[in-house]
C-alpha cells in the first residue's frame, strides 16, 4: 500500500521512487507507540532527571516527538556517529563525529535510536558512555532489525520489530533522503 501524499514529499524524484516505497508503519501507528513507550519511561523515571542522548541524525524526529510526551525534567544532549553513507550496509566500523558534551557520570542516561541493526553501532556507543560511569544507562529504540543482529544488544525500551528490509520515513533515511516522510517505509530494490 502507498500513500497519495508521496508525490508532494519525493518532488523530483517522485518517478524514481514512487514505486520502491512501501509503507511498513503509519504515523498513527507510531504516534501510539510512542504513547505507550512514553508511559514505561515516565513510569521508571519517576522522581529523576534523566538525561536523554539522540544519535544523530536519525532518531531526532523520533525523540522529538517522544520527549513531548515525557512530563519528566529531562536534559538532552546527542552524539554523532559515524554513519552508512550512501550505502545500505554498515562498515562495521563506528567513530565518533561529535561525542557528548553533558556530564555522564552519576546520571541516569537514556539512549534515544531510530533502528537497531547488527547492533554495532549501538554497542559501541554504550560502552562509550559506560566508560563515563552514568548512574543508569538504558536503551530505548524505535525499531529494531533482530534477523541482523551479530553484537546482543538488550532494548530496554522498543518502538517496532521490523522485517530484514531497508527502512526509511521518520528520521530514517537513505543517502539523506527521506527523513521528512511521516510514515516508515521499505525501500524496495
Ligand atoms: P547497526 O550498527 O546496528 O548495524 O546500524 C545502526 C545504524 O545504521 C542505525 O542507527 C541507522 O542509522 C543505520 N541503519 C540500519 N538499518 C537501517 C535501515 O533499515 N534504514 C536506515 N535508514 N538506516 C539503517
Ligand atoms: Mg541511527
Amino acid at each position: 500500500m502507498q500513500l497519495c501524499y508521496h508525490s508532494s514529499w519525493l518532488g523530483n524524484d517522485v518517478m524514481v521512487f514512487q514505486t520502491q516505497l512501501n509503507i511498513l508503519i503509519s504515523h498513527n501507528d507510531i504516534a501510539k507507540a510512542i504513547d505507550r513507550l512514553a508511559c514505561e519511561i515516565k513510569r521508571d523515571y519517576q522522581g529523576k532527571q534523566p538525561l536523554l542522548i539522540g544519535v544523530l541524525k536519525g532518531s531526532f524526529v523520533f525523540m522529538a516527538d517522544l520527549i513531548r510526551q515525557l512530563a519528566l525534567p529531562l536534559e538532552l544532549d546527542f552524539v554523532r556517529l559515524s554513519s552508512y553513507g550512501a550505502a545500505r550496509e554498515s562498515s562495521g566500523k563506528v567513530r565518533v563525529i561529535q561525542g557528548v558534551r553533558t556530564p555522564v557520570k552519576g546520571r541516569d542516561v537514556l539512549v534515544i535510536e531510530d533502528i537497531v541493526d547488527t547492533g554495532i553501532t549501538i554497542s559501541f556507543l554504550l560502552d562509550y558512555l559506560k566508560k563515563r560511569r552514568p548512574a543508569s544507562l538504558m536503551l530505548c529504540a524505535l525499531t529494531d532489525k533482530p534477523s541482523r543482529r551479530r553484537v546482543p544488544v538488550p532494548i530496554d525500551y522498543l518502538g517496532f520489530t521490523v522485517p530484514n528490509k531497508f527502512i526509511v520515513g521518520y528520521g530514517l533515511d537513505f543517502d539523506e533522503r527521506f527523513r521528512n516522510l511521516p510514515d516508515i517505509y521499505t525501500l524496495e530494490d
